[in-house]
């Protein structure tokens, strides 16, 4: 037992990920079983580390916000902020749509003929998403976890502390109390990070054996060629150009939450761990990763839009529909949108799939091709989520002389 223990927590992981897949395939002829007996044990991880992420965002945000000697540094931090997670989702979209006009995904691809109607849940509209951020009820909002909601009321209640000054003295402590603990309790959490692995990788790989994968093997392999260039190329030249941190270091640590990404497929449920990580390995000043990421982990969604891109190109592909450029820009403008309304929990980007085929006139039955294996591009559309709002934490840390790098 000993031993196991000082296996470094990285490691410990990828163990997990081995064994999961490993079983996955072994109960492949048995999914009713990973899904009964070992599903549980990923279900109770998530919920642990679910647990924490109303308390922590919310505290962490609070002193985040009266510990900064200036109100007005908020709005540049902010408007700066928006503007590196727009410029990343272009960016992303525009290269998804570049490698799946090269690569073809759909070409060869024979539609089924009995392809299922598939019910598709009404998109939120954006202008609603914008009218929704006030919290008429603060309480409320935090109950049901609603993150902007919760930004905005901790960003009011930061600057409410920060302006009676001396006076906010007690409270102050209170939350900076809660949001140390937070990160504590995150800390015990993760230990038990390899057997929760298991538990969320186990069913995922039985469900989806290899029979139901191989014919879709084309476009899986296109989304996670085109993240993982994504991943190499926009936050590799943003991590060299904008700061002084050293590329493979920023890879390095960042490992933990891309697991925790990759396992959940939830940037909401990463969150804890992805603001313990650019915090204490990584020299993030609280402010702006308790920032930062909260707020990435709601709007941007760069994995989610080249998943988005792929499939629309990908479907119009397998229905023989040729795209113009002009059509293509409107996927950008829409992907775009949709993965600022993607809400990072698992199966969000799918729901927002529909909005992008319609706004070009694709089919939107189409999309019952890749509903079915959505887990498997959820997982790595997660990895890029995640490492995109990590990235741009950093960048806005380093151009705000936050970024301690005596940590590194
Ligand atoms: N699961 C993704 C996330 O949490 C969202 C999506 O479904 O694309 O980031």
């Amino acid at each position: 037992m000993k031993k196991i223990t000082k296996i470094p927590l990285p490691f410990q992981i990828i163990i997990g990920l081995f064994i999961g897949v490993i079983l996955g395939l072994y109960l492949g002829n048995n999914p009713a079983f990973a899904n009964t007996y070992i599903k549980p044990f990923g279900i109770v991880f998530l919920n642990l580390i679910k647990l924490v992420i109303v308390p922590l965002v919310f505290s962490s945000l609070v002193v985040g916000v009266s510990e900064l000697k200036d109100i007005k540094k908020l709005g540049k931090i902010g408007l700066k902020t928006f503007i590196f997670y727009m410029i990343t989702t272009i960016l992303a979209i525009t290269i998804s749509l570049i490698f799946a006009n090269i690569l073809k995904p759909g070409t060869g691809f024979n539609l089924p003929a009995n392809l299922s109607e598939i019910k598709v849940n009404q998109a939120p509209k954006f202008i609603d998403t914008l009218l929704n951020i006030i919290p008429a009820n603060p309480l409320k909002a935090l109950v049901e976890g609603n993150m902007l909601q919760i930004i905005i009321f901790s960003l009011l209640l930061g600057s409410g502390l920060l302006s009676i000054k001396e006076k906010s003295k007690t409270v102050f402590a209170f939350f900076d109390g809660i949001s140390n603990a937070m990160i504590s309790i995150t800390n015990a959490i993760m230990k038990l990070a390899p057997i929760g692995v298991i538990g969320l990788i186990t069913p995922v790989v039985a469900t989806n054996g290899p029979k139901v994968l191989l014919p879709l093997l084309k476009v899986i392999l296109v989304v996670y060629f085109v993240c993982i260039v994504h991943a190499l190329f926009t936050y590799s030249i943003s991590i060299k150009v904008f700061t002084k941190m050293k590329v493979s270091s920023f890879f390095k640590k960042a490992f933990t939450p891309i697991f925790v990404a990759f396992t959940t497929s939830s940037s909401a449920g990463t969150l804890p761990v992805s603001i313990e990580t650019v915090q204490t390995d990584m020299g993030v000043s609280k402010s702006i990763a308790s920032f930062v990421l909260p707020l990435g982990a709601t709007i941007n969604m760069d994995g989610t839009a080249v998943y988005q891109g792929v499939c629309a190109l990908f479907i119009a592909q397998v229905y023989g529909i040729d795209l113009n450029v002009y059509q293509q820009i409107i996927i950008v403008l829409t992907t775009t949108l949709a993965s600022i309304g993607t809400a990072g929990v698992p199966g969000a980007g799918v729901i927002m799939l529909a909005m992008v085929l319609q706004s070009v006139g694709l089919p939107i039955e189409g999309i019952a091709l890749v509903a079915g294996i959505d887990r498997i591009f959820d997982m790595i559309r997660t990895v890029v989520n995640v490492l995109g709002d990590i990235t741009c934490s950093v960048v806005i840390a380093h151009s705000e002389k936050e970024l301690d790098y005596t940590k590194h």
